[in-house]
């Protein structure tokens, strides 16, 4: 086991006395209230970063409107070049924010940066693309003239003003781009509240952003603890919040936005998505869809899987060649390249882990892989395969967010949609088999916001993304975010 050695700029960057980032540059917060930034794979605090209280809330939100003032007079296309430069800067500095990002988060090293920097770089690109092609339409107003005058119409797409990007710990380098770069390229202005528990590579980022010629205030990221995220709600000089989170938190975001005086809320939410497995697929590739749409992040994806309905015929073998191939995952040091499988991000989440591992054993479920914290050091628990006993069973029912697959057997393609729909929540879920005419004649019938068809969790800048019932209100990516961070100005005129 050889874990890489840490870039001399990462070491000096941990060593900072970590400050908020306002008005385009660093800037000491009033309150003298600290925050640890704990490595997950070693439980050693690796920084302190600080925690806003209500002054730096108010210095945020007065330097986020002037740079609104001036980021929404600059030419698009010049908008859509800070991102290119932006999506430039992420490469060339991909080593050291990938590392930054391990450290804080205990994301395996290649998945940091393979996703949270490269794939960043490229959802920057795809949005800096959008900058010179928003616009409104031309009308042709439809009642009768009164006495022979004439009206013609138009609309105007307008940024929102401020926008609050709340973001959670999970991805915490990619989903704050996606939030920057819907927000930056229809000309609106920035607050960024990340995870408390992953606060460090969007301080650097904010850093990168004034390198790409980003003017002062049009970015600015507010450290601290859901507090500060609920004061940024709250305020009257915020327009729209962009949240991703849990369902909790987010319905709580959702009431405070409303009674802000009706502040925008785009609310990106948990999720229990399924995946349902048709008779037909072999089961080498059963595992490896089980293994992609579960496991990868230890299933700390939004998107990711965590119920699975196998035919009954199936459900015996495909769970003994899961467990075989879970046993061979190579677990271990997030900063180890070998490494497949790392801890979770923090000690709070695996102790979530742990409860619902006794809840299983509860409910009499059969855990047949897993199932227990690892006897080491840092936040580590085993990948897990569950056999549930019934649709009721909490492991099939709450979001564990974790490396937990529960499993349920069907025994009719109507019966798995109907287990795959029995869920408050529709995020995501995905179809396997050889049988794409079926597959698409499914399709329809799932309730989720995206329905993948022999994949799961990949996202893609050019496909939109969101939630259905409890998964959230609002889409990402594609055209489907301009809606969100534009206001629509109709303007009539009589001739
Ligand atoms: P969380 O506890 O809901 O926190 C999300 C963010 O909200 C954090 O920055 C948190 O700050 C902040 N926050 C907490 N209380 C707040 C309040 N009252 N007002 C405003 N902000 C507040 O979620 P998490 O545990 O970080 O992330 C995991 C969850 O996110 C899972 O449920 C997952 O499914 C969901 N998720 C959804 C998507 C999607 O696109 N739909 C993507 C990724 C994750 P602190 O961390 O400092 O408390």
């Amino acid at each position: 086991m050889t874990d890489i050695t840490l870039l001399p700029q990462v070491e000096a960057f941990l060593r900072r006395r970590h400050t908020l980032f306002i008005d385009g540059g660093y800037v000491q917060s009033h309150s003298s209230q600290t925050l640890e930034v704990i490595n997950p794979a070693t439980d050693q605090v690796i920084a302190h970063v600080a925690d806003a209280d209500a002054a730096d809330v108010d210095a945020a939100v007065e330097s986020a409107r002037r740079g609104f003032q001036q980021w929404s007079q600059v030419a698009p296309a010049v908008r859509g070049n800070v991102l290119l430069k932006l999506a430039d800067l992420l490469e060339r500095n991909r080593e050291e924010l990938a590392q930054i990002e391990t450290c804080q988060s205990g994301k395996i090293i290649q998945v940091s940066r393979a996703f949270e920097v490269d794939q960043a770089a490229h959802f920057l690109r795809y949005y800096a693309g959008w900058a010179t092609k928003i616009s409104g339409q031309t009308l042709t107003p439809s009642l009768p003239s009164f006495a022979g005058e004439r009206y013609t119409a138009f609309t105007l797409r307008e940024p929102v003003g401020v926008v609050v990007g709340i973001v959670p710990w999970n991805f915490s380098t990619m989903i704050a781009i996606w939030k920057l770069a819907s927000a930056l390229v229809t000309g609106c202005s920035i607050i960024i509240k990340p995870s408390e528990f992953t606060p460090l590579t969007i301080l650097r980022i904010a850093e990168l952003a004034v390198d790409a010629g980003l003017p002062a205030g049009a970015l600015n990221v507010l450290t601290g603890s859901g507090r500060v995220g609920q004061a940024l709600v709250e305020h009257p000089g915020t327009d729209k919040v962009s949240f991703t989170g849990s369902v909790p938190t987010g319905i709580a975001v959702g009431r405070s936005a409303a009674s802000a005086g009706l502040t925008r809320a785009t609310l990106e939410l948990g999720g229990k998505n399924s995946a349902g497995f048709l008779r037909d697929v072999d089961l080498d590739t059963a595992v490896n869809g089980i293994i992609e749409a579960g496991f990868l992040h230890s299933g700390q994806i939004c998107a990711a899987a965590e119920r699975f309905f196998a035919h009954r015929s199936q459900i015996e073998p495909l769970m003994a060649r899961l467990s075989e191939r879970l046993g061979k995952l190579h677990i271990g040091s997030p900063l180890d390249e070998r490494t497949e499988f790392g801890p979770v991000t923090n000690r709070q989440h695996q102790r979530k882990l742990e409860g619902f591992f006794a809840k299983a054993r509860a409910e009499n479920n059969t855990i047949i892989h897993g199932g227990k914290p690892m006897d080491r050091p840092g936040c580590y628990v085993e990948p897990t395969v569950i056999l549930a006993n019934s649709l009721n069973d909490s492991l099939l029912n709450e979001e564990t967010f974790g490396p937990i697959a529960t499993f349920l057997p069907y025994d009719t393609e109507e019966e798995l949609l109907a287990l795959m729909n029995h869920t408050p929540y529709g995020l995501s879920a995905s179809l396997w088999t050889n049988d794409l005419s079926k597959a698409l004649r499914m399709v329809p019938a799932i309730h989720a916001g995206t329905v993948w068809v022999n994949m799961h969790t990949l996202l893609d800048p050019a496909v939109p993304f969101g939630g259905v019932k409890s998964s959230g209100i609002g889409r990402e990516f594609g055209s489907a975010f301009i809606d969100d961070y534009t206001e629509l100005k109709s303007v009539m005129i009589r001739y």
